[in-house]
């Protein structure tokens, strides 16, 4: 038996993941939710999804009775995260929703608590646990295979020139932030799980905005520096003005690099030493067979894909958005 996954929302991510889920082993996309019935009709047609398994954002609720269906995957803009994940821990659905988890600590823990007390498992949509390149980076720096890195530098920024000005992304309500909160986990994260620590510190400031026209609402460009335990620092930027995607670290013997390193790949990286050489991997599929895996078997998924985990990551934004707004160094716990 596989897996079956609802997706919830139907955008642009949403197709890579259905793209994700017909590769995969151990999940099937069984379901949709979605609110345009124009798109309802296409993707039944394309995946062969039963009329009993397609809902809409009213009617999701009575997922509950569907036995067909195993866990949703929430894919709707960051703003809608917290309510459908609360909706399918309610319905007794395991549940994986896309980043940036929510918008504040105090969200993640309902969504954390609810799924605990259905019974059901939660996961945050962190492909690049299961990518060789990062997997690399991350045993690089924990085993400080170079010794102690001193220093991360992580950016990422997409030109959003162009973009139409009532896109869901420019928008508080619905994105939460700018480029910090749609860009700025994967920055966070890599610094996090390349050190294996949790920062204790932040400064951050916000950057000039160069299109009046569109940011209106959220920040077009954050900087930050965190500070780690061993005296390790990490600096980024995110930003909506011009495209970089890129990882650094430099430790006392050398360094280690992703150039393109946070986006979807193809990823090209190197040490100090050689140039890596690391298969292009379907990410969505290689992140739905790690858990659809563990779920089928019963067993507790990792802690490094957790709600836990996108709560930390979260932890983290609102220190970045506080010390920008207040231009003071601000202290993690
Ligand atoms: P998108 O705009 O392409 O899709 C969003 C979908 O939600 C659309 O189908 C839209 O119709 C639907 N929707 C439902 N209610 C809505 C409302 N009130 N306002 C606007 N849209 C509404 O966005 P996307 O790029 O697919 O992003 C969806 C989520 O996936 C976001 O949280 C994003 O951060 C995340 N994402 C993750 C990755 C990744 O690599 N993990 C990549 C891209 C996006």
């Amino acid at each position: 038996k596989k897996l079956n996954v609802a997706l919830c929302g139907l955008g642009r991510y949403a197709n890579i993941l259905a793209k994700g889920l017909a590769e995969s082993e151990y999940c099937t996309l069984a379901g949709i939710i979605t609110g345009t019935p124009e798109k309802a009709a296409a993707w039944k047609a394309k995946y062969n999804i039963p009329d009993k398994n397609i809902y809409n954002y009213e009617n999701f609720d009575k997922i509950a009775r569907n036995k067909d269906i195993d866990l949703v995957y929430v894919v709707l803009p960051n703003g809608l995260h917290k309510e459908y994940t609360l909706r399918a821990a309610k319905a007794g659905k395991h549940v994986i929703v896309e980043k940036p988890m929510a918008f504040t600590v105090a969200d993640c823990q309902e969504m954390i608590d609810a799924c605990r007390k259905a019974g059901v498992q939660l996961a945050v949509g962190y492909r690049l646990h299961y990518e060789p390149h990062h997997l690399e980076i991350k045993r690089l720096g924990q085993e400080k295979v170079f010794g102690p890195v001193r220093l991360i530098e992580a950016s990422l920024g997409y030109n959003l020139a162009g973009t139409p000005p009532d896109d869901w992304h420019l928008k508080k309500a619905l994105a939460g932030g700018g480029p910090l909160m749609n860009l700025g986990v994967y920055c966070i994260q890599s610094n996090r799980y390349v050190l294996g620590e949790e920062p204790t510190a932040v400064t951050a400031q916000f950057g000039p905005v160069t299109m009046p026209e569109l940011f209106t609402e959220v920040e077009e460009n954050i900087s930050w520096q965190l500070q780690f335990p061993s005296g390790a620092i990490g600096t980024s930027t995110t930003t909506s003005n011009c495209n970089i995607d890129r990882f650094y670290a430099a430790a006392d013997h050398g360094f280690f690099e992703l150039s393109p390193g946070l986006s979807y790949g193809p990823f090209k990286g190197r040490t100090s030493e050689k140039a890596f050489n690391f298969p292009v991997i379907n990410q969505q599929a290689a992140q739905l067979d790690g858990i659809g895996q563990l779920i089928l078997q019963g067993q507790a998924l990792p802690s490094h894909i957790s709600g836990e985990e996108g709560l930390k990551d979260i932890r983290v934004v609102e220190g970045i958005y506080e010390a920008a707004r207040t231009g003071k160094r601000v202290a993690l716990s």
